[in-house]
């Protein structure tokens, strides 16, 4: 039995567990905090599109352990809400049971991999597996006969993680290419008629203009149709000989949210009060990609580490203050802004829910690095450091 059980060792999970061991630290109490998670780091996913992704990774044990926060590795696979229980299945295999008195659901969203003939060969940047998987891949490139498709990619998806992708590779495919630079050729697959369509018409012609510095190609009203290890299929009637596809398009909240009786909205995520709390299974929080809450009056909260990291603090505080018999706190994030990072056409950043473009190129460039090379990242080992990043007032970073 854990008071608080925590499923999800990302950024929502690592957050909620620093906010509940502040509290509990804050009233000297006794309370069990339990983090499930299957691997051993918090992988910094938000990075995954980089090259070399097996270093975007922090050790759990050294953000966890000084708190006092316990870690059992394993797979939760299955939520009991009547009798309060999560069925844990461990590498080898073995189930147990834990039982809570307050859950904290924080097992983050998955990538919706399409059914289509070929699907085997998509690359995507979900995981810190997969990003591996598409890394080895690349560098195995220049291996490859001239002049066959081998530096041609094809990007799927041109919303924020496609753009970032497609851009990024560029840079990735001309480093690797060398001499054979001249090869080098990216394409942008985008169903919808225009690019990036969540993000609204104000960033826009910076995009298009950093797209089309860069030289990637970009196909609208398109998707891909079928594909092979070196051919991609459009469903416009395309062929192109391209050895790397990658699929971005889509997100889903855990599975996890289906075992929570609740109300879900169209990612799957569980809706929750100001609180962060399922309102039909009030010993339920849900904390970042899992959990559907309310950013400001009109506007949801938004599948990113802006919100993840946030949700966790006040979800972890909140679970702890319900048991200590403390005042829990109303949900209030920073106002909402993005920061998009364009390769080596710079980034930008907008600001508001309108998105207006407040910084572009390298001064925006400089500001996503400081983002995800520092502001997103735990401290670790230093206990008083480690307690004040779970204040849920601080700023999001
Ligand atoms: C390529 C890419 C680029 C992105 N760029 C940005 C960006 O620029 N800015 C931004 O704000 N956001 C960005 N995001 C989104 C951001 O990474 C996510 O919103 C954020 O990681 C959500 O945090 P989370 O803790 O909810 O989930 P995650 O970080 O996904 O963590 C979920 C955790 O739960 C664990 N887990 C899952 N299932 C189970 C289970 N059954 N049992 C136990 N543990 C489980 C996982 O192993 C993981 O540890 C990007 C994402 C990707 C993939």
């Amino acid at each position: 039995m854990s008071d608080i059980l925590i499923i999800g060792g990302g950024f929502a999970g690592v957050w909620s567990a620093l906010a509940a061991a502040r509290l509990r630290d804050e009233h000297g109490a006794d309370l069990t905090i339990t983090m499930v998670t299957p691997g051993d780091d918090l992988v910094i996913r938000p990075r995954l599109y980089e090259a070399d992704p097996a270093a975007l990774r922090v050790p759990l044990e050294r953000i966890l352990h000084p708190v006092g926060v316990n870690r059992l590795p394993g797979i939760a696979t299955a939520i009991d809400g009547e009798h309060r229980s999560v069925a844990v299945t461990h590498g080898d295999g073995r189930t147990e049971r834990l039982g809570y008195r307050r859950l904290i659901l924080a097992s983050g969203s998955a990538l919706r991999r399409p059914d289509l003939p070929g699907g085997e060969h998509l690359f995507d940047v979900d995981t810190l597996a997969r990003a591996v998987a598409l890394d080895s891949h690349l560098r195995a490139l220049p291996a490859r006969p001239e002049g066959s498709g081998r530096f041609t990619a094809v990007v799927v998806g041109a919303g924020f993680t496609g753009l970032e992708v497609a851009t990024e590779l560029v840079g990735r495919l001309r480093a690797l290419a060398g001499p054979a630079a001249h090869e080098v050729r990216v394409v942008l697959v985008e169903r919808a008629a225009m690019l990036g369509p969540e993000l609204g018409p104000g960033p826009r012609p910076v995009i298009s203009a950093a797209l089309e510095e860069l030289g990637i190609e970009v196909r609208l009203d398109s998707s891909v149709a079928s594909l092979d290890a070196t051919h991609v299929h459009l469903t416009d009637g395309t062929e192109l000989s391209a050895h790397t596809a990658v699929w971005t398009a889509g997100m889903a909240a855990s599975a996890l949210t289906r075992h929570i009786p609740g109300s879900h909205d169209g990612l799957g995520r569980l809706r929750v009060d100001r609180h962060l709390r399922v309102p039909e299974s009030p010993e339920v929080f849900a904390a970042g990609d899992t959990a559907a809450a309310m950013a400001d009056s009109d506007h949801p909260t938004l599948q990113s580490c802006q919100y993840a990291i946030p949700l966790g603090r006040y979800a972890g505080h909140n679970a702890a203050a319900d048991l200590l018999g403390r005042p829990s706190l109303a949900f209030a994030p920073q106002p909402y802004v993005t920061c998009l990072d364009l390769g080596a056409a710079g980034a930008i950043l907008t600001t508001g829910w309108e998105r207006s473009v407040k910084l572009t190129g390298d001064r925006a460039k400089d500001l996503k690095r400081t983002i995800v090379e520092e502001r997103i990242y735990p401290p670790l080992d230093d206990v008083t450091e480690l307690l004040n990043a779970g204040d849920p007032k601080r700023l999001w970073t």
